[in-house]
């Protein structure tokens, strides 16, 4: 079985104490022996960083060590997850290359990894989005994500070319793809991240919401490769398409056969509403709709206006609404032109996902309600008077043309 400890080199070491004031644990301390590692030690590394001889380090027996490139052997390329489902691309990814152009310092490339079947056609796209060069792995097996195959051909492809960073939206296929590659590659993933930037060292800082919103971490990844994070879509701006932009296509040989454990008996697609991250218009209802049959009235609102129906958590955690268009802090971000928000007090947590709307028009009954400090437009009222009224007069309005 696989095991790892912190090693002290008693002779290296000057009993500076400066690891015992870096442990975030309080897990060291200095004795007759020199410093004394207790069972609270989770191997986080602070005190290597801190030691200023390189006494320390962290080593694994009985099972293959940690695999750890150092950052001379990693290249500076930025990669980019192209996100699709069955040739049809997410925004995501092409946020994500605008953000990759911008983190890219002097020879690095930005690359996009391209997995499906018959999507070829995508990699011009991904091209005048913003990047250098389109890994692409075409296989009828990869033609749905599964995520088997797809972290197979993506950590072998990583393996090869060792990128710096490598990204992915926080979307259900990159929370799933990236979680499970950072494991296979032993690396570190930031999730959710609202902020990149590269520091002076090269470093990626990934920024991120913790405690409940309330404070930003900025997370490093020092010492494993690549270093991985999910963003939300809408979080990052992606550039204006460049048709002028070069790029070359690589087609790197994967092994295969692709095995998964899964197979897929049919694929459905989403035909009910339009796709929340995409939509111009969301309507969205909390815990004053009081059951799910209310919810049919948000429906016809969002219909008359061509938009998305979207839910705080309260309303999903009730069971009235699926996960799927939760908004928030665990559920999407969305950035719309409108977002009408009915009967939802406007947690700190819901508007972590849809502050950065155009216009916010808030329902409530509550004029106290938190919602209307962020609102654009406010209507302090009954909500099953206000969107009936609401439906009618666009009826109204669309009759008389
Ligand atoms: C770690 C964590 C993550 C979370 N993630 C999310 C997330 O992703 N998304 C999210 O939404 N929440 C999230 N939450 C929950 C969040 O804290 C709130 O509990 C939730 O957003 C409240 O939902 P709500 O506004 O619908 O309900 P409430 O806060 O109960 O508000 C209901 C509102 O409806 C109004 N109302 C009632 N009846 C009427 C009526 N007839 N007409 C008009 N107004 C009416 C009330 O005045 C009230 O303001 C999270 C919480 C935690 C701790």
């Amino acid at each position: 079985m696989k095991s790892s400890s912190l090693i002290i080199d008693t002779h290296a070491c000057t009993l500076c104490r400066l690891c015992v004031s870096a442990c975030p644990l309080g897990a060291l301390s200095t004795g007759d022996e020199g410093v004394v590692v207790d069972e609270r030690c989770n191997l986080c590394s602070a005190c290597l960083d801190a030691c200023p001889v390189g006494a320390m380090s962290i080593q694994c027996t009985g099972g293959s060590a940690r695999e750890m490139p150092s950052l001379g052997e990693a290249s500076d390329d930025i990669w980019v997850y192209a996100e699709h489902r069955r040739g049809k691309p997410a925004g995501v990814s092409f946020e994500l290359l605008g953000a990759a152009r911008r983190l890219a310092r002097g020879p690095a490339a930005v690359a996009a990894v391209l997995l499906g079947h018959e999507v070829a056609g995508l990699a011009e796209d991904l091209i005048t989005a913003g990047a250098d060069r389109v890994y692409l792995v075409e296989d009828p097996e990869l033609k749905d994500f599964r995520d088997e195959p797809y972290t197979h051909a993506m950590a072998e492809m990583i393996r090869e070319h060792r990128p710096s960073v490598v990204l992915f939206g926080a979307t259900s296929q990159g929370r799933s793809l990236a979680p499970r590659l950072a494991g296979r590659l032993k690396t570190g993933l930031t999730a959710d991240c609202t902020g990149l930037e590269i520091s002076e060292d090269g470093l990626l800082q990934q920024t991120r919401p913790a405690f409940g919103g309330n404070i930003m971490a900025t997370i490093l990844t020092r010492r494993a490769r690549p270093q991985m994070a999910t963003v939300r879509p809408r979080v990052m701006k992606r550039l204006e398409p460049d048709p002028s932009r070069a790029g070359e296509v690589i087609r790197p040989e994967v092994s295969r056969p692709f095995s998964s454990r899964t197979e897929l008996l049919e694929f459905i697609e989403e035909t009910e509403t339009v796709n929340l991250e995409d939509a111009d218009i969301i309507v969205s209802g909390g815990r004053g709709l009081a059951n799910p049959k209310n919810f049919d009235m948000l429906r016809d609102l969002a219909r008359e206006l061509g938009g998305a129906l979207a839910a705080s958590r309260a309303a999903v955690d009730a069971g009235w609404v699926p996960y799927s268009i939760q908004v928030g802090q665990t559920g999407k971000t969305v950035g719309p032109k409108v977002y009408i928000a009915a009967g939802i007090s406007g947690s700190i947590q819901h508007l972590a996902g849809m502050s950065s709307s155009d216009i916010i028009v808030a329902i409530n009954k509550d004029a106290d309600a938190p919602i209307f400090k962020f609102a654009t437009y406010g209507i302090v009222g009954d909500l099953f008077e206000v969107v009936p009224a609401l439906i009618a007069e666009i009826r109204a309005r669309r009759s008389r043309g």
